[in-house]
């Protein structure tokens, strides 16, 4: 038996990535001993995740002088699903893992967001990628909450086959917490089709057969003939190669003469890294969880990606030279696209980049004290819920084509995507000149009117 257990108070929990860098003169140039490859430390104790979107938030709603009571209720998580389930790992042996799901936020329909396998995920950080998803999907206008989840494991620890165990009994113990209409579950950090799959099946083997046909759309971003959309698997990157083209049109830099970096080399980044290059810019530094590889002559992704396939990171590859956090951060180039995970660019980080715009593919890659850095630089932002939303609107055309029956193809997927991107970040865009405010500020004023406009048009019960 599964134990689900509500907890209802925010807690301070240490972060993910805390490495602590020594520190150097910014944009530091002169060649350095590179360190070891890159190991994830222990986290250093750092202040909640959390509290840091409720700062963005408040921002905001000093601006747009948010309703205080629909700020207290956006302050807050709806649902909070933690989840100890026991799985028979060799032969008998038992081990018992955590899954959280976070439901933040339904009020423009039904609770969505992915589900991340890390050994950091805590109830913390769910919260605060639950209501970045509710604040991302109220941007990009699609009918969609906020929610996020997962299960605290280093996948890569086990096997395929204990991975596949140790999903199932993860969707069986979420049991009815999620559902089609009620919460949507789809790929994150370390978690992909085949795992959407395994959720998928396992769901339906829950139903009686003459339901299952109506609840294939319990899950997004599944593979193509277990119901996936075209496109599902690219759309995040896509997303961000929209946004990073359309801000190299608005500032007349031509992609053909760009440079840019890439941290995090998974589903995000690669394909950022793929579509972006693709538009004619060179991809002159990458880091992933193993370390850093470097080459201003370039770097050919589809090259790199199959280098990584099978040597499972991006530290020793031929095509470049191994550079540490430090030489990663200070490589001068005109866009960094940051595809890994929360709080890489700090108040130390910040400093060091030597870039025109930060492309937030990751979500919440970006300290607020950071932020604050990045403006008075004059480095552009293109934030998180606009820049990486590509992945939940391609979700949500999923979603749409099995409701429907209906399977578009890539170009269709391809055409809605562009114009909603282009045009969420056109609305960003005007509504931050408009206030004279920063752009992630501004995407937030627009998601909290749309999610106040809501509330008072439905009024809150009883
Ligand atoms: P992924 O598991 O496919 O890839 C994660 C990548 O980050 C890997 O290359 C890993 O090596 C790298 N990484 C991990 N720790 C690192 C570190 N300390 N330094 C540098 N690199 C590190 O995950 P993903 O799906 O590509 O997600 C990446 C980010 O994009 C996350 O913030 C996620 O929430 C966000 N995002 C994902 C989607 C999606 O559709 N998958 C949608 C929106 C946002």
């Amino acid at each position: 038996m599964a134990t689900h257990t509500i907890i209802e108070q925010p807690s301070a929990s240490p972060g993910l990535l805390d490495r602590q860098p020594q520190l150097v003169e910014p944009n530091d140039e002169r060649p350095r001993e590179p360190q070891p490859p890159a190991v994830p430390t222990a986290p250093a104790a750092r202040r909640s995740l959390f509290a840091d979107v409720m700062t963005r938030l408040d921002r905001a709603a000093d601006i747009v002088r948010l309703d205080p009571n629909i700020r207290k209720i956006l302050a807050s998580t709806e649902n909070e699903i933690v989840v100890n389930f026991p799985v028979k790992m060799n032969g008998c042996d038992v081990e018992v893992f955590t899954g959280y799901r976070v439901q933040h936020n339904d009020a423009l329909g039904p609770f969505k967001g992915g589900l991340r396998f890390h050994p950091q995920l805590d109830i913390d950080e769910a919260r605060a990628l639950a209501a970045w998803m509710t604040f991302k999907c109220a941007l990009v206008d699609i009918p969609f909450g906020g929610a996020k989840g997962g299960i605290q494991i280093d996948p890569a620890k086990y096997s395929p086959t204990q991975l596949e165990r140790i999903t199932r009994r993860f969707a069986y113990a979420l049991g009815d917490n999620i559902g089609p209409d009620y919460d949507i579950p789809a790929p994150d950090v370390n978690t992909n089709p085949q795992i959407m799959a395994w959720i998928l099946d396992t769901y339906l083997s829950t139903l009686p057969p003459h339901e299952r046909q109506r609840h294939v759309h319990v899950v997004t971003g599944k593979p193509l003939a277990a119901g996936g959309s075209a496109g599902r698997d690219k759309a995040t990157g896509q997303g961000v190669a929209f946004c990073v083209e359309r801000w190299a049109q608005e500032h007349r830099r031509p992609l053909e003469e760009a440079t840019f970096t890439v941290q995090g080399f998974g589903n995000v980044g690669s394909w950022a890294a793929r579509l972006i290059a693709g538009l004619g810019a060179r991809l002159i530094a990458v880091q992933d969880v193993t370390g850093g590889t470097r080459n201003r002559n370039g770097i050919d992704p589809e090259d790199l990606l199959r280098y990584v396939s099978v040597h499972g990171g991006v530290a020793r590859y031929p095509g470049g030279e191994f550079v540490d956090d430090i030489m990663f951060m200070q490589t001068p180039a005109d866009i960094f696209v940051p595809a890994a995970l929360e709080n890489q660019i700090n108040a130390t980080t910040a400093a060091w980049l030597n870039v025109s715009v930060v492309a937030e593919a990751a979500n919440g890659p970006t300290t607020p004290e950071a932020d604050d850095i990045l403006k008075q630089r004059g480095i552009d932002v293109i934030p998180d819920i606009l820049c990486n939303a590509g992945g939940v609107v391609v979700s949500y055309f999923e979603w749409l084509q099995n409701k429907r029956s209906e399977f578009w193809d890539l170009e269709e997927v391809d055409f809605k995507l562009r114009k909603k991107m282009n045009l969420a970040y056109d609305r960003v865009r005007d509504k931050a000149r408009e206030l004279s405010i920063d752009w992630r500020t501004a995407a937030y004023v627009l998601a909290l009117s749309r999610l106040e406009k809501i509330y008072k048009e439905r009024g809150i019960f009883p």
